[in-house]
């Protein structure tokens, strides 16, 4: 078969949308994304290789764990079991710490629950004279983060620290400019009833357990000893509803909020001023 019909076949059989296809049709064939378009004609072999990765696609696994791989912020990164896929609203996390950054420059930044590294390689990538740190409890995700950065180039600009986010006082860590973090936020209920996909992912970076906000609140109280004094800035990731529950639990009141594409209340936003 020919690219443009195994591209039929896996939207066919395996794929809801054309992307999805075409970037499984990208990964198994070497042939870059951007350029499947004009190899349409080339011949295609359906290796044992790739009937296990559709195999794996057909028991509800995300393209992301079976090809290695999710773009964040225009970076591709790498991605395993051990880490949260990168989410398209996490990039409005990313956009609101680089509109606050604007044009300073040596800043220090710290990543909360850093997973795949995604939040502190795209700002590194985009603050080329920063340092960062990235925390995470996990030392499967401590080491994809590397790796990720590593393959962007900014290994040198971060340490990567294993450690509880409920208490990183304790890590004597000093103080930054920019604090970000995506923790886990959704309840346990919710966690129950997500779809099969989610399933595949670390537990630990989705569900935060009883108390959906128990993150916020213990980062919120520890903001002001973390961000520098005169100008440091947090910025978290929240779920629906999130923001409101923060509000009447008598938390953020001195934050402002992001909404993403859906207008959800997606990132909250301290400035220590
Ligand atoms: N955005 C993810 C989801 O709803 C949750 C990510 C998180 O817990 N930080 O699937």
């Amino acid at each position: 078969m020919n690219v443009a019909e195994y591209l039929q076949y896996l939207q066919t059989e395996y794929f809801d949308n054309r992307s999805d296809a075409i970037e499984f049709a990208s990964h198994t064939t070497g042939i870059p994304y951007t350029l499947i378009s004009v190899n349409l004609n080339e011949h295609v072999e359906i290796t044992r290789e790739t009937k296990q990765k559709l195999a794996r696609i057909n028991a509800d696994e995300p393209l992301a764990y079976v090809i290695q791989n999710k773009n964040f912020y225009g970076l591709d990164m790498y991605v395993d079991e051990n880490v949260l896929i990168p989410r398209p609203e996490t990039e409005i996390l990313v956009d609101e710490a680089l509109k606050f950054a604007g044009k300073r420059e040596n800043l220090r930044v710290l990543d909360i629950c850093t997973g795949s590294g995604c939040i502190l390689t795209a700002l590194m990538s985009s603050l080329p004279d920063s340092e960062g740190i990235g925390l995470d409890i996990s030392e499967g995700a401590l080491d994809a983060a590397k790796f990720n950065a590593d393959t962007h180039g900014i290994a040198e600009r971060v340490d990567f620290v294993k450690g509880d986010a409920l208490r990183i006082k304790e890590l004597g860590l000093g103080t930054f400019d920019i604090v970000t973090c995506n923790p886990p936020y959704l309840s346990e209920s919710e966690w129950l009833l997500s779809a099969k996909s989610l399933k595949y992912e670390p537990k630990n970076a989705l569900s935060a357990g009883k108390d959906d906000i128990l993150f916020y609140k213990k980062l919120l109280d520890m903001i002001p000893y973390l961000c520098n004094k005169n100008g440091g800035g947090a910025f978290f990731e929240l779920g629906i509803g999130q923001y409101q529950k923060l509000l009447d639990s008598g938390y953020a009141k001195d934050c402002s909020v992001t909404k993403d594409y859906q207008h959800i209340e997606r990132v909250v936003s301290w400035i220590n001023l």
